[in-house]
């Protein structure tokens, strides 16, 4: 068991790559990156390969995703030989519309729904099964809203370990010159006005003045609704974000 009040102290004034050396030492094999493929998942896949380690780095298929994106993780495999393992969800996409006769992603109702057999189920399936207790994730602070007090270190009694957010108090800034330092490959979509991809049925552009996250599900905010704003697959403080 942490002490997180300790370790959190302990780990404030360190530096994202030490922080990420820190729970690999603690958690051994037992810690793992889930990675989206988006900018700040580059960066932290980048500094497995500076630490040399051969911890897994999961990812899920939800089937639906960017062709782009499935061609960022490859990319990795071959470049920096990491140890990427693909997840997926029990049902096809196309039992899963059978299953619930629609196309789960198209209403408020629906969405929560496909993210957790889509996302959630896989990713907690396979930290059970393999017994993993740690997972780094790139959620920042200055995203806002439910990741503006997030801790570099938390429970997640989901499977009864802990997440790791190294870069927890980057700068926007600070992701784009590590990314240009060291030449990290990045999602192609993020030049195209795409700052945060998820799937491509839930993912648009975004315009100039948009917040980041404005084209993820934005076909379930049409009329003024509030519409979701995570997926579920992290979690902090009591909810999935
Ligand atoms: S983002 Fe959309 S398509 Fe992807 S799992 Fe969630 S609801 Fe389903």
């Amino acid at each position: 068991m942490l002490d997180l009040e300790k370790v959190n102290s302990h780990l404030e004034s360190k530096t994202a790559l030490e922080r990420m050396a820190f729970g690999i030492s603690e958690f051994e094999q037992g810690a793992v990156l889930l990675s989206s493929m988006q900018k700040t998942s580059s960066v932290l896949m980048h500094m497995f390969h500076e630490l040399g380690v051969d911890n897994e780095i999961v990812f899920v298929d939800t089937g639906f995703h960017f062709h782009e994106t499935l061609q960022l993780r490859d990319e990795f495999m071959r470049k920096y030989k990491l140890n990427i393992r693909t997840l997926y969800p029990t049902l096809t996409p196309e039992q899963q519309e059978e299953q619930y006769r629609c196309k789960l992603y198209q209403t408020v109702e629906g969405q929560p729904v496909c993210c957790d057999i889509r996302k959630g189920q896989p990713f907690l399936r396979y930290m059970k099964k393999e017994g993993r207790q740690l997972v780094f994730g790139g959620r920042r602070r200055e995203e806002g809203s439910a990741r503006a007090n997030i801790a570099i270190v938390s429970e997640d009694p989901r499977f009864k370990g802990y997440n790791l957010n190294p870069i927890v108090d980057w700068t926007r800034d600070m992701v784009t010159d590590y990314i240009k330092t060291h030449d990290v490959p990045v999602h192609s979509l993020h030049s195209l006005c795409y700052p945060s991809i998820g799937c491509q049925c839930c993912t648009t552009p975004v315009m100039e003045g948009e917040e980041a996250r404005a084209g993820r599900w934005r076909h379930l905010r049409e009329d003024g609704r509030t519409g979701p704003a995570y997926c579920g697959i992290n979690f902090t403080d009591g909810s999935g974000i």
